[in-house]
């Protein structure tokens, strides 16, 4: 049997998720904006997903914004409150980090490419900013800061609490790319000022193609897209009904078992790293201090290795995993995020992420760190003699 501990890419849709919205593609699949019965099923689906989510995250169901994936909701935090920035004349300033995920580098270099300052805060060695850099980033003119809670990556969790602090302070929108956190790490936005946070459906066990942006009551965004007004008109087109109440199912679990699954994941990470990290030429990359680090998620990489090979090495061993060294024209590029890390080449082409779920077991862990282990310490010494 194969073994996926890919689950930071994504995760598969869980068996009690399923249950929950095939009715909403059978016979409760109306549209939710029709007035008849059919219609008023499907709205009934979306209005109690959106209060599972509130309850994920503790707001209030008016400040969810159902989205079509992590990606979109981004973009919207983004772009819709520079637009609404720019409407109101404010200060066309970004702060944002190194290592966002391109849904949110993207947003940042086209406002950048409209006239907008953008800081790309730096990281230290394990993928943190420093709070004190964050301070002096911090002009009369900036208006949005968008920092990621946790990296897909390298497993980095920011110091999210203060940063929205600092923010608020100075009542500044505060978006947070939580689309790694659901399930790993409580989350509560009533003890901390986060403006807008962005989840994807597909990474804690509902289905691809569905995602949410949180909108803290009285933070405005613009449209970015104009449709048929649907969620307030800032996600117009018709609701995925369907895969939000998948996603709402998905939230209901995702809270009821959170300690449950960082106790597991913790412990599968621990299991991961006391195999792997004794292979000579093999180091962690993002924190080894396992507080600072997303639970489950482990990430490493191989002096001498290239990535993909090492992937497509354990894959055809049974091992689902990934690397954030991929090949563009024949040459193995390190990811961004890794070059933000300041790693030499030799050693950051040679990454590997290996991101356990709730649905592994430690005899899968052991076994497949054995493995990497055994693919790895060949890489190294391969390269080693070249
Ligand atoms: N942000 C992070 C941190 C992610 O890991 C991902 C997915 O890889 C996304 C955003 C994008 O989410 P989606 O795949 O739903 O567009």
């Amino acid at each position: 049997m194969a073994i996926y501990l890919d689950n930071s890419a994504t995760t598969p849709v869980r068996r009690e998720v399923i249950e929950e919205m095939m009715p909403f593609l059978e016979s409760a699949f109306g549209n939710p904006s029709s007035i008849h019965s059919h219609g008023t099923r499907a709205a009934d689906g979306v209005k109690q997903a959106r209060e599972r989510v509130a309850k994920l995250l503790n707001c209030s169901a008016q400040e969810v914004y159902f989205s079509p994936c992590g990606t979109y909701a981004n973009n919207v935090a983004i772009l819709g409150r520079a637009r609404f920035v720019e409407a109101n004349d404010g200060g066309r300033h970004l702060i944002t980090t190194a290592i966002e995920h391109p849904s949110v580098i993207g947003p940042a270099q086209h406002l950048e490419s409209r006239g907008w300052r953008v800081t790309y805060l730096p990281v230290d060695r394990d993928g943190i900013i420093a709070l004190e850099q964050l301070r002096k980033a911090l002009g009369d003119d900036t208006s949005i800061i968008s920092i990621m809670w946790a990296n897909n990556e390298i497993g980095s969790l920011q110091p999210v609490d203060s940063i929205a602090e600092i923010a608020a302070e100075r009542e500044i929108f505060f978006h947070t790319d939580a689309v790694q956190v659901p399930g790993k790490l409580p989350i509560d936005v009533s003890k901390t000022p986060i403006s807008a946070l962005s989840l994807s459906g597909h990474k804690f066990y509902a289905p691809k193609g569905v995602g949410v942006l949180y909108l803290r009551q009285g933070e405005n965004v613009m449209p970015t897209a104009f449709g048929g007004g649907q969620e307030m008109g800032i996600m117009p087109g018709t609701e995925s009904v369907a895969n939000i109440v998948a996603l709402g199912k998905a939230a209901e679990l995702a809270l009821a078992e959170v300690d449950e699954n960082i106790s597991n994941l913790r412990s599968m990470q621990k299991i991961l790293l006391d195999r792997l990290l004794p292979v000579e030429g093999l180091r962690i990359t993002g924190p080894a201090d396992m507080e600072r680090r997303l639970p489950g998620h482990v990430s490493i990489a191989i002096t001498g290795a290239e990535g993909e090979s090492l992937v497509m090495k354990c894959d055809l061993k049974g091992v689902s995993v990934s690397s954030g060294s991929a090949c563009h024209k024949g040459i193995i590029e390190p990811s961004s995020v890794l070059r933000a890390l300041r790693l030499p080449d030799a050693e950051a082409r040679g990454s590997l992420r290996i991101s356990a779920g709730r649905f592994n077991t430690s005899e899968e862990c052991e076994k497949a760190a054995d493995l990497i282990a055994q693919i790895a310490g060949k890489s190294a010494k391969v390269s080693g003699k070249a």
